[in-house]
């Protein structure tokens, strides 16, 4: 086991990975930049390296100051967390040329599933069923318009480097495929420095569900049940649940082995997250998320199973601590993102937080990396925490979520909190049924 772990991250998800290590015993390094020196995660840790200036690309995305980071303070092993430097391939490498472990999967599996188009070709090979698109990239107009034709519109241009619903653009007619060509790829290159796109079939009203997975890349891998992560607002989720309103236990069991038995030929290592959209009862894979997800505490929930626990074990070398048949799932979850924005217009709300108090009791989590007092800086994403909440059936977690979301009190700034206060007296999400579409059209309502 690691003697310590350096977290390159901050907020909510640099204290879930110290929990962990705490846990485990291994000593915790937090980075910060210059506007996170009174962080709670630099609080809580062992020790704390200030790596930089606010800016993301001086701080927590700069890898030599975080091999810097490493060097000085001794630190064996280096947890990603998630968005930042997590899924990317270069410094999982460079940490292993240094003989830090990178708490994630391979380099090699990282480079496939960060391009989309490859990722695609891999899950197909792979057996997994995946959306109807382009074989590849597109690279002109014509090509474009008669790959459309062929598959019928509407159908959607997506970046291939893309992430966090960046680089999409959907198109309704051979009229709009111009268009739609020239603003994915614009946004694709201001966004990622690369300008690739290809072309998916847009399905009018799927459902976000996603497998995850755990392997110990030696050819073992089990998968933890699914989150459903409909609610989302310009391809981004708001609210992710587990299990799936949609799915029964056969589904369930069919999707997963599917995906487990993949992750057992490529010799899949850690935690990692296959994305499918689920429309008439089949699966499409869009893509896979090599590192922890934001929502994956709802799988904890269900499954009573730490899942960054388990990311460390693996990484020093450990066997999978649970075989499939030792999975079970228990009740139901939902995970809310707390972000600092107004609930209307998600426009974000930095400031000071005069007034915090979380809920509490029985089957009511609250990750979060503030505190009273505490000034959000400007510079980084929204989220400032996540509520989760589980209970025996979907019922008695809705009741709970009511319960907490009306015990929940933020000042200082605006929070989503009034959003998710909305939605759990709206009779559709109330009864599960809503697809990706859902809030989008809700909030365009007066
Ligand atoms: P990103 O990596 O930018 O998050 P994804 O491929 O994961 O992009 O897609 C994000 C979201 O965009 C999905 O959850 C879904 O809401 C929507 N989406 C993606 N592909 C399609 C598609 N082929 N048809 C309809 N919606 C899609």
């Amino acid at each position: 086991m690691f003697d310590k772990v350096l977290i390159a991250n901050r907020g909510e998800i640099a204290l879930r990975v110290q929990r962990a290590c705490k846990e485990l015993g291994i000593a915790t390094v937090a980075v910060h930049s210059t506007a996170d020196a009174d962080a709670m995660h630099v609080r809580l840790a062992d020790e704390s390296v200030c790596i930089g200036p606010p800016a993301a690309s001086e701080s927590y995305l700069n890898i030599p100051r975080l091999l810097a980071a490493c060097e000085i303070t001794g630190a064996d092993a280096v947890h990603p967390g998630y968005g930042f430097l997590s899924e990317n391939a270069r410094f999982a490498e460079i940490l292993e040329e240094h003989q830090i472990t990178f708490i994630g999967p391979t380099s090699e599996h990282i480079r496939i599933m960060g391009d989309k188009i490859t990722a695609k070709e891999t899950a197909k090979s792979l057996g997994i069923p995946v959306v109807p698109g382009s074989a590849g990239e597109v690279t002109s107009e014509t090509q474009a318009l008669k790959i459309a034709k062929e598959m019928g519109f509407p159908v959607l241009v997506k970046a291939t480097a893309g992430g966090g619903g960046r680089g999409m653009k959907v198109a309704h007619s051979a009229l709009e495929l111009g268009l739609a060509l020239a603003t994915a790829r614009s946004e694709a290159k201001a966004a990622f420095g690369n300008d690739a796109v290809y072309i998916e079939k847009y399905l009018p009203k799927p459902r976000h569900i996603e497998i995850q997975v755990f392997g110990d890349g030696k050819g073992n891998a089990i998968y933890l049940g699914e989150r459903d992560c409909s609610l989302q607002r310009r391809h981004q989720k708001i609210l992710e649940e587990a299990p799936s309103p949609a799915l029964n236990a056969a589904a369930r069991k069919k999707i997963g082995e599917t995906v487990s038995t993949a992750m057992q030929t490529l010799k899949y290592r850690g935690a990692g997250t296959v994305e499918f959209l689920f429309e008439d009862g089949e699966f499409y894979f869009i893509e896979m998320n090599t590192r922890l997800q934001v929502e994956h505490p709802v799988t904890e929930a269900i499954t009573g199973i730490d899942l960054v626990l388990e990311q460390i074990r693996i990484a020093s070398g450990a066997p999978l601590t649970y075989k499939q048949d030792q999975v079970t799932f228990s009740g139901h979850a939902i995970e809310c993102r707390i972000n600092a924005e107004n609930a209307r217009t998600f426009r974000p709300s930095p400031g000071q937080i005069t007034y915090w108090h979380p809920p509490g009791g029985l089957g009511v989590r609250v990750d979060s990396g503030v505190y009273q007092g505490y000034r959000i800086p400007p510079y980084y994403d929204s989220l400032i925490g996540k509520l989760i909440v589980h209970g025996k059936t979907r019922n008695e977690c809705m009741m709970r979520l009511r319960r907490a979301l009306s015990e929940f009190v933020i000042d200082g700034i605006e929070t989503t909190i009034p959003l998710f206060q909305d939605l759990v007296s709206q009779p559709d999400f109330v009864n599960g049924m809503y697809d990706i579409h859902w809030l989008e059209k809700y909030l365009q309502k007066p």
